[in-house]
């Protein structure tokens, strides 16, 4: 195990820069929505972001590993100035001692060869790239300006210089398909990144999306379909020992329904929702495999069980249903690991059923 995955994950302290380098204007975005932020300033102010990272630093409880992270909007697309003051500005928390890397989300087009000579001196850690999908019809539609194999070549130029590398995907955008989206996960876990995150497209308030929805031209997904698309996506990355560290946006005073947000699946507790069906989707497929119908033993770390359990118990109640089971009991053990539950039912049904990657078997 490498030291860096010894400390587990970052403390990730967050500076938003909304749309700072990005000339385009893809059709689901409104970044102040998303970050809050008032306006789209077009020059960061280093004053403001020191201040930032201070007070979040002081507000939370220390971790053994802190990254600095630019997030909202197109880092190596600002100017080589501003990404050398920023990159300086982080960079002097790492020298000091109080961070250990930085990372930033660029856009797949803007990782250039050119680009990264510039951010070689920097003790940048990880790069997150905003690659949405690898259907090129969807990227299209979606105004995105970029190929998917800008991504391919994106992930590829990174991981050649030893970055660690985090893949950003969307479910809901414009003419993708549920298989589309299967797809880009499949593709987006051939390029083996270190993670991904996966948000649903929400109809933003001021995004050309907003338009479209306003004149029918475009229906988001229901939540529903978001969670269980996104609980398929999930499985195949677990497959190949990828993280998913997140799925939806995180919630906001804007992020919510009746906010900036005007029709989407938009939930606070999205990831939550997803664990509960990726759950649930292991659970009926191990009684499917034995044909249980007896009685039912789950353990559980205390964690876990709200998930595992579904909201107001309903995962129980169809398990419980579904297969004619007598009894469903869930137990808590807090020795157990919160990614993991172990399963018994009867003599035929003993497993240990994971929700985060799957370690591979040896060949
Ligand atoms: S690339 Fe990012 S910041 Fe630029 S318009 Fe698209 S989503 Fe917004």
């Amino acid at each position: 195990m490498t030291a860096r995955a010894a400390a587990g994950r970052p403390l990730v302290v967050p500076v938003f820069l909304p749309h700072a380098g990005c000339p385009h204007r893809c059709v689901f975005c409104n970044q102040s929505a998303i970050t809050g932020a008032e306006s789209l300033s077009a020059r960061p102010d280093p004053d403001r972001i020191a201040r930032q990272i201070e007070s979040f630093l002081a507000a939370s409880r220390p971790r053994p590993l802190v990254h600095i992270a630019f997030y909202g909007g197109n880092f190596l697309g600002q100017t080589p100035q501003t990404v050398q003051e920023l990159l300086g500005l982080a960079g002097a928390y790492v020298s000091g001692g109080k961070a250990d890397g930085i990372r930033f989300s660029t856009r797949p087009d803007t990782v250039e060869k050119q680009n990264l000579d510039a951010v070689a001196p920097f003790p940048v850690d990880t790069v997150e790239i905003g690659a949405q999908s690898l259907d090129d019809r969807v990227l299209i539609r979606s105004r995105r300006g970029h190929s998917a194999s800008d991504t391919a070549a994106a992930v590829g130029l990174l991981k050649s210089r030893g970055y660690r590398v985090g893949l950003q995907l969307m479910i809901g955008l414009p003419g993708q398909s549920k298989d589309s989206a299967l797809a880009s996960a499949a593709q987006a876990a051939a390029l083996a990144p270190d993670f991904v995150r996966i948000y649903p497209a929400l109809v933003l308030a001021g995004s050309p999306l907003a338009r479209w929805y306003r004149r029918g031209r475009y229906r988001p997904l229901r939540l529903k379909t978001a969670v269980s698309l996104t609980a398929q996506m999930v499985g195949i990355f677990s497959e190949q020992c990828i993280p998913v560290v997140r799925m939806g946006l995180q919630a906001t005073e804007d992020i919510r329904p009746g906010s900036q947000v005007l029709d989407g699946p938009c939930h606070p507790a999205f990831g939550e929702l997803v664990r509960s069906a990726v759950w649930l989707q292991q659970l009926q497929d191990a009684l499917l495999d034995t044909g249980e119908n007896g009685r039912l033993r789950i353990w559980v770390h205390p964690r876990t069980e709200s998930q595992v359990r579904g909201q107001n118990n309903q995962n129980i109640a169809l398990l419980k249903k579904r297969y004619s089971l007598q009894t469903i009991s869930v137990i808590k053990e807090n020795s157990l690991d919160p990614e993991t539950v172990r399963i018994e039912a009867g003599e035929k049904l003993r497993r240990v059923l994971r929700c985060g990657p799957v370690k591979k078997r040896s060949p």
